[in-house]
């Protein structure tokens, strides 16, 4: 049996890591699927998060004997992007901007590269979810996958997994400058979010809007990014 946590350096699956450590479970290896936005390559964490995570590969190793395992997809958000459609709808465009429900995005940045990396492993693998106690949606879906979500099992909530991180300096810092963990060009992110990003990051924001010509969608269901960034503009003044 192998035993794999990932890691999306948020605070529930690094308090995660830290019980599974604290309390000798069996741990094989902690894997982080490393999202990108181009070919340069330009990550899809925000300028933060890319700070945050060296960090905390540093302590993780450094207290815990743990190093993280980079995975990435062959495919990153620009060139999936511009790839033309073969099948379903829109055939013979761009994918364009993901979709919020169904989003390509974590089909074949994220999902993709996981199953790929799992195939190596000839013996059954358990893989560690970081849901806290109090998401009991995610935790019935992971569940029925036979993963296993040391948290849920410890009625651990996310004040608490947010403490187990701090407490090892492993806090990342989205809980103090932006809102949820996740790509800086997600379509699922809050309009609050993306007006962050617009104030915050504004050569990121830009990437993104320079694309919005080529989508067949729009980047928020029928809200353009040039609409939100004259509207962001009106709350400047
Ligand atoms: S966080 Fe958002 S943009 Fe990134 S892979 Fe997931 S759905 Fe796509």
């Amino acid at each position: 049996m192998k035993y794999i946590a990932f890691c999306s350096y948020g605070k529930d699956s690094l308090a995660m890591i830290i019980k599974i450590k604290e309390l000798n479970m069996s741990l094989d290896e902690v894997v982080y699927c490393d999202i990108r936005f181009d070919d340069e390559p330009l990550s899809g964490e925000t300028p933060e998060m890319r700070e945050f995570i060296p960090k905390a590969d540093k302590i993780l190793e450094e207290k815990f004997g743990i190093k993280v395992k980079h995975i990435t997809s062959k495919w990153n958000f620009k060139n999936h992007f511009y790839r033309v459609k073969q099948k379903g709808n829109h055939i013979g465009d761009n994918y364009g901007f993901p979709y919020i429900v169904g989003a390509w995005c974590n089909a074949r940045l994220k999902m993709e590269p996981i199953r790929e990396y799992l195939k190596q492993f000839k013996e059954p693998v358990i893989q560690y979810i970081g849901i806290a106690y109090d998401e009991p949606k995610r935790y019935e879906r992971q569940r029925t996958k036979g993963n296993i979500c040391p948290l849920v099992d410890l009625k651990i909530t996310e004040q608490e997994a947010l403490e187990i991180c701090k407490k090892y300096d492993l806090l990342s810092p989205i809980y103090e400058s932006s809102f949820r963990g996740g790509c800086w060009f997600c379509p699922k992110q809050s309009l609050a979010q993306l007006k962050w990003l617009y104030n915050n990051h504004k050569d990121l924001w830009d990437k993104l809007k320079s694309m919005e010509k080529d989508s067949h969608n729009t980047f928020k269901p029928n809200v353009t990014l040039t609409n939100l960034e004259k509207r962001f503009k009106k709350e400047q003044l």
